[in-house]
């Protein structure tokens, strides 16, 4: 893909692997969109019904990342939450597809999830479009 950007989010994370390891253990899917910045096809991810209580983790490393209350419809056919736990993510400024956006990865695997857009609902405003093959769900009650 000539538009796949080879630089990683800025910095270093707790969680670090190298990319054969990676590859190893997601899914194909999940693996292009965390380790690739790949996105899904709208529509295609199972977590944009899911509306039980509980908690979105990084589908890498495990890390929380947002909880189900904060998840609503955004209309996109991506998992969208109008905040992130906290600590849970980092952004970095993206300018692929001669576009600026806001990257959104998980603060610990540095696992690309999605991009954040300031056109969401209150109370902050904040529209965070994720992947959902970024993610996996626990449920509150299975725990
Ligand atoms: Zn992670």
């Amino acid at each position: 893909m000539s538009l796949f950007r080879k630089e990683k989010p800025a910095g270093h994370y707790p969680v670090e692997r190298p990319d054969a390891e990676w590859r190893r253990e997601l899914s194909p899917e999940a693996y292009r969109v965390l380790r690739q910045h790949g996105t899904e096809r709208p529509g295609t991810s199972p977590l944009n019904r899911e509306k039980r209580p509980g908690t979105f983790v990084c589908a890498g490393c495990g890390q929380p990342l947002f909880d189900a209350a904060t998840k609503y419809e955004s209309g996109t056919g991506w998992p969208s939450f109008w905040q992130p736990l906290e600590g849970g993510v980092g952004t970095t400024t993206d300018r692929s597809f001669f576009m600026v956006r806001t990257e959104v990865h998980c603060a610990n695997c540095g696992g690309h999830l999605g991009h954040v857009f300031p056109d969401g609902p209150p109370p902050t405003g904040q529209r965070y479009c994720m992947n959902g093959a970024a993610m996996r769900f626990e449920a509150a009650e299975q725990e």
